[in-house]
């Protein structure tokens, strides 16, 4: 089985196929379905801890992108599947009334 694209895990299995016959996987861990790639570059960790830590600098996705050479698209969608997994906590502070 293919790693995951998106969380390196091995744990993935076999998700039925896309329109054109390809295999689909689906990621147990992180719950992402995908189609194995072999032409396509996979981004190892190292790019993806640059990444990370470029994103905390305010740079354009774009930028990031352009310094790291990766896909805007790829970017993209770890960007979202990142903060999908991190729990939001807005805190709502009560508003105060007028007394
Ligand atoms: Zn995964």
């Amino acid at each position: 089985m293919p790693s995951c694209p998106i969380c390196v895990s091995c744990q993935t299995v076999k998700n039925g196929r896309i329109h054109n016959g390809k295999q689909r996987f689906k990621c147990q861990d992180c719950g992402r379905q995908f189609v194995s790639q072999p032409t396509k570059k996979v981004i190892d960790l190292a790019t993806r801890s640059l990444v990370d830590r470029l994103l905390l600098e305010r740079i354009s996705l774009a930028g990031i992108a352009r310094a790291t050479r990766v896909s805007e698209q790829w970017l993209q969608t770890y960007v979202n599947d990142k903060y999908a997994k991190v729990p939001r906590q807005v805190q709502v502070a009560p508003k105060k009334r007028g007394n």
